[in-house]
């Protein structure tokens, strides 16, 4: 399986630029295969044109690469095309919904668990300072939540309510019981979204059979371009949402005193949206479907148990590892600053890991720590990217020492 995995490399220039790269930070970027960078560059070369506008022929094919491209994000997540948004990431899908269901005045609460990357946390908390909503983190510990701490938070909380959360967190990748919440969520009358940054690259997903009403994603960490992101909601909860951001695209008629909106998914999308980043995500997720994301997620999981093991024999490193979790690992020495290790893995090994607190200082205030070294994989890193980390790791102990 590995000498599958290790022919990917191939796919990815970056790895030919670089042939002795050791790239553990999917959590943030993923690397992009030849077949997104050659549609971009197709694109812009032989396409490029503004979407829905113009009746020539270069704008109309331009307009159904755009919309073939909302086609395979919601057939890729089990979703209808009209309930595919197109943003630039997770961030700004998650504002979307904050600004969106808060002015919408239907909801009274949002209720977001304090495990949540940032942007998942800070425009809920913002937004209902700002609109006077209730806003209630939920309660977390070192190795993830407790449901009963769901069941008090929903229980004390105002109604109607939004529950935000991740179905990964990208601080120490750990997989949430999110259908339970979902189901509890529903059960108080709830709306529930999905953070799916760091989910939908690491394991199918349907939308329809989820259950969730929202889901955000974003393009760059699942091969995709920067610059580019998804917001999936469901049909009639898109309707009734008024929109985020007006300007040109997401109108119907504009009068001198108001202004009626296009229908979904357009009423979410102002203004010039990034054409070739939709395209090169669309080429981005037929790449992925071609080696099936269930293989890429049994992948994962076996370069983690195998990290954790090699890690594990290395004296003085901790493993922050909540027991339901894959695809990140997060880990500090007690005789070395985690930028002082990552630093080290890069000059000495060439070994690309992340350290700080990963957008989630909340969660390195449970921890007890303020920042913490991360390794996270992806489908082109193989067993050997594991050793050179745990050997990279004992070569930098050796050197700080
Ligand atoms: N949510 C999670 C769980 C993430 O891991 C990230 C990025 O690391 C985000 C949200 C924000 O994504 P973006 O910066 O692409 O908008």
């Amino acid at each position: 399986m590995d000498d599958y995995f290790c022919k990917l490399k191939s796919d990815f220039p970056i790895f030919s630029k670089h042939p002795d790269l050791v790239y553990l930070d999917n959590a943030a970027t993923t690397q992009k295969p030849f077949s997104v960078i050659e549609k971009l560059k197709n694109f812009y070369s032989e396409t490029n044109a503004n979407v829905h506008r113009a009746v020539y022929r270069l704008a109309e094919e331009s307009t159904a690469l755009y919309e073939e491209a909302r086609e395979i994000v919601a057939s890729f997540v089990g979703a209808k095309s009209g309930e595919v948004i197109f943003t630039r990431g997770t961030t700004e899908s998650l504002n979307l919904l904050a600004y969106s269901l808060g002015l919408s005045k239907k909801y009274r609460a949002f209720v977001v668990p304090l495990f949540e990357h940032h942007s998942n946390f800070v425009p809920w908390q913002q937004v209902a300072h700002i609109l006077g909503l209730k806003f209630y983190p939920v309660k977390i510990h070192a190795s993830g939540f407790l449901l009963e701490d769901v069941v008090k938070t929903i229980n004390r909380c105002e109604k109607p309510f939004v529950f935000s959360m991740t179905g990964l967190t990208n601080s120490l990748g750990y997989r949430t019981p999110f259908e339970e919440v979902t189901k509890l969520v529903h059960s108080a009358g709830g709306v529930f979204v999905l953070d799916g940054a760091q989910l939908i690259p690491h394991e199918p997903f349907n939308f329809k059979e989820s259950g969730v009403d929202f889901l955000a994603f974003s393009g760059h960490k699942i091969l995709g371009p920067t610059g580019i992101g998804v917001l999936v909601g469901k049909e009639d909860l898109l309707k009734q949402m008024i929109p985020f951001q007006y300007g040109g695209e997401m109108i119907d008629r504009v009068g001198e005193r108001d202004t009626t909106f296009a229908p979904i998914p357009h009423r979410f999308e102002a203004g010039t949206p990034n054409v070739a980043g939709a395209v090169g995500l669309g080429e981005a997720l037929k790449y992925l479907e071609r080696i099936g994301i269930e293989k890429i997620s049994k992948h994962i999981k076996n370069l983690t148990e195998e990290a954790v093991k090699e890690l594990s024999d290395i004296p003085g490193l901790t493993l922050y590892r909540p027991e339901n979790s894959h695809g990140i690992i997060s880990f500090s020495h007690e005789n070395i600053h985690p930028h002082d290790l990552a630093e080290l893995l890069s000059r000495l090994s060439n070994v690309a890991i992340r350290s700080g607190h990963h957008c989630s200082q909340q969660q390195m205030k449970v921890l007890g720590v303020s920042s913490l070294c991360r390794a996270s994989f992806y489908l082109y890193n193989t067993h050997s990217d594991v050793k050179k980390l745990a050997d990279g790791i004992r070569e930098a102990l050796r050197w700080f020492s």
